[in-house]
């Protein structure tokens, strides 16, 4: 499940408009009947335009034909899904060109884009459900059960306005995350902090003094009243700066003495909220430990660092909650139109991501733990992916690139 935008620059308008009408009508319909497809496009030409721009968009992948379906109709593919995000946030000015992938999660494709002014940025694509789809069998199971909220344009829609949500608040109260630039259903655009995730780090200076930040980190979000959720090397990107050099005028007389380059200051950013929860959650002292352990744990078997206290403890942590003053964050996501309900179906789905995980192999471990032969994973997933999404992928060569990235070409609709 990549991204190719390719085929962006020869989509017409009327292209565009039937595309969002299939997105429109995936409202109340999985599998768009065509007659409403035409209907919600509004073409001047009428049905024959419709179905010009429907062949159009099927061979771009963009939307597919169901075999074996009980009437004429389509649906939206996760291409074309990434299409209209990208549409949406080209015509926001905020991104117009798309350059290389830096990540893959289970659930997310990262890629870096910029705006016309060439600033680059992440543009995080969610992609809730696509392992689940693929071949655990529970899952689809899990899946087909929850109909009604399982599908996976919705539980990725979730999980990037969820994540919108806290990053903004967070950012509010002044916490090292990302700045969040836009959101478009199942993507987010952000600031690109440029550092490497705590994973890649083989040594620092003083271990004592970064495991007492992310300690910190996690009580600070405690007082907040959250929990991170999945506090681990991945989501942690540590910034490496040189202290700015102090002026000329001090170190004048100090000859001989050439001083040392001054060390490295680091600095934390955290990254991934999908899976945010509240200090008040029902389990929330299991996430709690959890996160304190990851660290913990982190800095034993990677820097030899363990600290000679325990904890810290969620019960000591749970008494600061709200305390001097600290703004309750938990409440966020709901009070801005993210309900109860939604919070639950992204909690199942991520809780139902958690375990296929477990029982996959792992594909994060390579240079340690395992043998990591994790890219055939990721590689059969086209396939099976999406229920038989048409393959939209991104060559690492691009064509027509400058510095890499591809400039989208969106024509003037809407
Ligand atoms: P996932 O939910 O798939 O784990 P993350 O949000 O953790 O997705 O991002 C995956 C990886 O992409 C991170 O480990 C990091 O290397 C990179 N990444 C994500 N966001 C940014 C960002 N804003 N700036 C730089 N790198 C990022
Ligand atoms: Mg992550």
């Amino acid at each position: 499940m990549l991204l190719d935008t390719r085929a962006m620059r020869h989509l017409t308008a009327e292209d565009w408009k039937v595309l969002t009408a299939t997105e429109m009508g995936t409202k109340n319909h999985e599998l768009v009947p065509t007659q409403l497809i035409e209907r919600l496009s509004r073409l001047k030409g009428g049905a024959s335009g419709v179905h010009k721009s429907i062949s159009a968009l099927a061979k771009a992948g963009l939307i597919a034909r169901m075999k074996e379906a009980k009437y004429d109709g389509y649906r939206l593919t996760y291409g074309g899904l990434d299409y209209l995000a990208l549409h949406t946030h080209s015509q926001r000015r905020q991104v117009y060109s798309v350059g290389t992938r830096i990540g893959v999660g289970k659930e997310s494709d990262i890629m870096i884009v910029a705006d016309e002014t060439g600033t680059q940025k992440v543009l995080k694509i969610h992609r809730l459900g696509r392992i689940s789809f693929r071949t655990v069998k529970s899952n689809r199971d899990y899946l087909k059960k929850n109909q009604a909220c399982g599908s996976w344009m919705y539980l990725s829609r979730l999980a990037a306005m969820k994540e919108y949500v806290f990053m903004q608040a967070l950012r509010q109260e002044g916490f090292p995350v990302p700045e969040p630039l836009a959101q478009s259903r199942h993507t987010i655009v952000m600031t690109l902090i440029d550092a490497h995730p705590l994973r890649q780090i083989s040594s620092v200076r003083d271990p004592a003094g970064l495991y007492g930040e992310l300690i910190g980190l996690i009580l600070r979000f405690a007082k907040h009243g959250l929990i991170h959720g999945d506090f681990n090397e991945f989501n942690i990107l540590i910034k490496e700066e040189r202290p700015v050099p102090e002026t000329e005028s001090k170190g004048k007389g100090k000859e001989g003495d050439e001083e040392e380059e001054p060390p490295l200051i680091l600095t934390p950013i955290v990254i991934d909220f999908p899976q945010m929860v509240s200090m008040e959650h029902q389990n929330a002292e299991m996430y709690f430990d959890r996160d304190v352990h990851c660290i913990k744990y982190f800095f034993e078997r990677r820097f030899h660092f363990v600290a000679t206290e325990p904890g810290p403890f969620f019960k000591d942590a749970k008494k600061t909650v709200g305390k001097d003053g600290a703004r309750r964050l938990d409440a966020t996501a709901e009070a801005s139109g993210f309900t109860k309900k939604m919070a639950k179906d992204l909690e199942a789905a991520i809780r139902n991501q958690a375990v296929i995980q477990e029982s996959a192999p792992d594909s994060s471990d390579e240079d340690e733990e395992d043998g990591g032969d994790e890219e055939d994973e990721d590689e059969d997933q086209e396939e099976e992916n999406g229920d038989g999404d048409a393959k939209v992928h991104i060559s690492e060569t691009l064509p027509e690139s400058e510095e890499g990235m591809v400039k989208l070409v969106v024509s003037e609709t809407t």
